[in-house]
């Protein structure tokens, strides 16, 4: 299977919810089923049988994981738009890895040589070892230019329910919790303009 979010932040969005992409037909017709509470007889086909009294059997539990129309209209819309999105998040990503090769610090996020980049964000990895400032440090300063950063991940090993129900220590995960603690996403969406680029690497730089 393949997993996509439609989350706000993702390259493109429904708002909420996302699609599960599948080339096996007993899979897909009981992830219909459990996406709409184990209904066996999807609303469509009930509609098109002909008959106004015929009602959905269920034989196990679902959710209610169904998408909107609203949403999957707005999905649909975007998802034209796509290759646009994802030229314009590369564009503005070459600009950052351009920009911040020189600064030693500042590690840029690798890039595959198969395939295409997708861009769902931009996470850069502020090197302890080099930086002379902690990664929220560099956070603040760069929040009071007006610039949103954010960690680029959670170390999920610290969260306090994998912490209590596997017995975790932070440090059993140690690349984990440095990637969480000195990784920092910087803005990359399609409203940022030459000038906003220009102008989040000035401040990045004047840090350096
Ligand atoms: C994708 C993403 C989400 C939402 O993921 P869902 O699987 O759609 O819930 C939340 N936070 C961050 C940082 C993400 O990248």
């Amino acid at each position: 299977m393949g997993v996509f979010s439609f989350h706000p932040r993702k390259t493109i969005t429904t708002g909420e919810g996302g699609m599960i992409t599948l080339n096996n037909a007993e899979t897909t017709r009981h992830l219909r089923q459990l996406r709409d509470h184990g209904a066996k007889l999807s609303d469509l086909a009930r509609e098109e049988c002909g008959k106004p009294y015929e009602m959905a059997e269920f034989d196990e539990l679902g959710f209610n994981y169904r998408m909107t129309d609203l949403q999957g209209a707005l999905g649909r819309a975007q998802l034209k738009r796509l290759h646009h999105f994802i030229a314009e998040r590369d564009r503005i990503a070459r600009v950052y890895n351009e920009a911040f090769s020189e600064i030693d610090w500042l590690n840029t996020p690798p890039v595959p040589t198969e395939g295409n980049h997708g861009w769902q964000a931009y996470v850069l990895y502020v090197d302890p070892e080099n930086c002379p400032k902690h990664r929220n440090e560099i956070m603040l300063k760069l929040a009071e230019k007006g610039i949103g950063t954010r960690p680029g991940t959670h170390a999920v090993h610290t969260l306090s329910y994998y912490r209590k129900k596997y017995g975790i220590q932070p440090s059993d995960f140690a690349n984990s919790l440095s990637a969480a603690n000195n990784s920092m996403a910087i803005p990359l969406h399609n409203m940022l303009t030459d000038d906003d680029v220009g102008y989040i690497v000035d401040a990045i730089k004047s840090i350096a």
